[in-house]
């Protein structure tokens, strides 16, 4: 028998795959002890321990190791309903396109609200830079840098910002995820050469067919650092995911420093007077756009009842 170190990169119940740190990739089963322990709540991401039945030739997963993080499309800290997206994220990576389609910076805000919302850090890539004025660019940007988001301005065409995204990537498990059509397969094939995401096809057909969700898929980057994209469809969607509302405003990192110093302790930045966020909106401190964002976000106030498939 032989066991190894490996990360789990793909499977919905039943079969997993592996990827072993030697680099090789297996077909793997949960062990039953686990799966009885109220361990087989196993996601893609996960780094385990399997074991290879010397007999039959067989792997197992025989211990899942402890996460250093949680991508969930609910509340993590195990509140109800919650929906594990992928295990030990380092980073949610954030594409737009400059142009075809054209941004949308409410849908930007929310994809960062849910990296917030789960703990992680989180980075925006405008792509397609070329059909846009550098003043255009700048003006998107500027937001999302003064909140403290690295912004890497990037064109596949004209091979613009690749280098410094690569290495934004390399060595770590970073969610990619945007809206379809931005670029996001021309910026990893131009990063890492034959890498593909898969999940774009099998999300759309599967996801119309049945109301089941299908799982996001890790693609280990070729790279000596090593490395991990993670191909997150069930983000692409997303709407009302059990952020409790008075938590929203946390996820808005340049709010941050007003919070608590509006007359009101429970003060939505809404319309209660002396409110400090509204304030730092009024004189510049805050985008306007960020700050419509939250309303907006806030006005969609989370209903814990209500299912969102
Ligand atoms: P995805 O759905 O986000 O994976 O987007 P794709 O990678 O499939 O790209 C969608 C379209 O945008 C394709 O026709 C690409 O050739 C094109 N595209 C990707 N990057 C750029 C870019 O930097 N500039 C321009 N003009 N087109 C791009
Ligand atoms: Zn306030």
């Amino acid at each position: 028998m032989s066991a190894a170190r490996a990360v789990v990169l793909s499977g919905t119940g039943g079969v997993w795959t592996v990827r072993t740190e030697a680099g090789e990739t297996h077909a793997a089963t949960l062990r039953g002890r686990l799966k009885q322990a109220g361990r087989s709540k196993l996601a893609v991401g996960d780094e385990v321990t399997v074991e290879r039945d010397a007999r039959s030739g067989a792997w197992t997963i025989t211990h899942i190791h402890e996460r250093r993080s949680v991508l969930s499309r609910r509340a993590p800290g195990g509140a109800r309903g919650e929906r594990i997206v992928a295990a030990n994220v380092d980073q949610v990576v954030v594409v737009f396109a400059m142009a075809k389609p054209e941004p949308h910076a409410r849908m930007l805000d929310r994809f960062l609200v849910i990296a917030e919302g789960n703990g992680l850090s989180a980075r925006v890539v405008l792509n397609k830079v070329e059909l846009a004025t550098p003043a255009d660019v700048d003006a998107l940007a500027a937001p999302y840098e003064a909140a403290g988001y690295p912004v890497h301005r990037t064109s596949v065409k004209q091979q613009i910002g690749l280098k410094a995204l690569r290495n934004a990537l390399v060595g770590k498990v970073s969610a990619l995820t945007g809206p379809s059509g931005v670029g996001k397969s021309s910026l990893l094939n131009a990063l890492f050469g034959g890498l593909r995401l898969r999940t774009g096809e099998i999300s759309e057909s599967v996801n119309k067919g049945r109301h089941t969700t299908v799982g996001a898929v890790l693609v280990p980057l070729d790279d000596p650092a090593g490395g991990y994209v993670v191909d997150t469809p069930g983000l692409r969607e997303v709407g009302l995911w059990g952020l409790p509302p008075e938590h929203l405003d946390h996820c808005f990192p340049e709010f941050r420093p007003y919070l608590g110093q509006c007359r009101f302790q429970d003060c939505a930045h809404d319309a209660e007077p002396a409110c400090a966020v509204r304030a730092a909106v009024l004189s510049g401190a805050v985008s306007r756009a960020r700050y419509e964002s939250y309303r907006k976000l806030r006005a969609e106030t989370p209903d814990p009842t209500r299912h969102w498939e």
